[in-house]
């Protein structure tokens, strides 16, 4: 069972003795099925977060978007697997310091995970890629079978017809904890490089652009999927890219903070097959 107590204490006793200025966890949501994310900084404050299977969301974006660790206190936060693993991307890209991070683990399953930072980075390197060997079968969605099975004129209609809906809120963008650019491509205007217009021509230029910039970097939590108003399966889209990625440069996104990001590195032996 996930250890929600033994985390409220944890939380408690971290903030009672100042080694934390915050804990991000969760706390009820406006239905019973629902988690909102919460922002603990005291001891009393503490018993309101919760830990369950409904607890889904990737809290990790929060470290870098709000500015948490800018002052170099450390912070605690929930995180499953897939936040693990986008905090370890965000450390590869010097976004964070994963020193400053307390991590309080937990699995869909319910189980700990244990709070893997600094000295026990190794460990943590081992239960990660333990999931990279042993992903799990309902990760994968009956639709990207479907879709592989399609002709490149069906796939490209099926695209089409799923990114003609996309009002370009940027909730996915924003949900995203890869997502964390100043500036985003598409916020610029001198030159305009997307078309921000709600048209299919600019659709398409948006949600492939962004599929691209979170090629190999993508953690599969599902945020942006969740967040998207219009519910387009942003999700099949990413996960393809990174078992594309994954199959062409044997990269597992998030194994560990000193792994370097795949489209910024190179090996002498790739293939090259792009320029031949
Ligand atoms: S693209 Fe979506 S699934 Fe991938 S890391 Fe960002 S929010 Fe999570
Ligand atoms: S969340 Fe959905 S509707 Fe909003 S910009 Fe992203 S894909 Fe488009």
């Amino acid at each position: 069972m996930i250890t929600q107590e033994k985390y409220r204490s944890k939380a408690k006793k971290l903030l009672a003795e100042g080694s934390v200025k915050m804990v991000i966890g969760y706390s009820p949501g406006s239905t019973p099925d629902r988690r909102r994310p919460v922002f603990i900084r005291s001891f009393d404050e503490a018993d309101q977060l919760v830990l369950d299977s409904n607890c889904i969301a990737n809290l990790s974006g929060y470290l870098v978007s709000e500015g948490l660790l800018s002052d170099e206190k450390h912070v605690a936060i929930f995180l499953r697997p897939d936040g693990i693993r986008s905090i370890n991307i965000l450390a590869a890209e010097s976004q964070l310091n994963v020193d400053q991070i307390i991590i309080f683990g937990f699995d869909t399953n319910g189980n700990e995970v244990r709070a893997l930072t600094g000295e026990h980075a190794g460990e943590f390197s081992e239960f990660i890629g333990s999931i990279k060997e042993h992903p799990p079968e309902k990760s994968r969605d009956p639709l990207l079978y479907q879709i592989e099975q399609m002709n490149p004129q069906e796939r490209f209609a099926f695209w089409k017809d799923e990114f003609s809906r996309c009002i370009k809120c940027y909730a996915c963008r924003q949900a995203c904890p890869m997502c964390y650019c100043r500036r985003c491509i598409v916020d610029s205007n001198q030159p305009q490089w997307i078309n921000t217009s709600s048209h299919t021509l600019g659709n398409f230029e948006w949600n492939v652009v962004r599929a691209f910039h979170l090629a190999g970097r993508c953690v599969g939590c599902g945020n942006c999927d969740r967040a998207c108003p219009v519910n387009i399966p942003l999700r099949l889209i990413n996960s393809r890219m990174a078992e594309e990625v994954l199959d062409s440069f044997d990269h597992f996104a998030g194994l560990n903070p000193a792994q370097e990001p795949v489209l910024a590195s190179f090996k002498k032996d790739d293939s090259e097959t792009f320029i031949l």
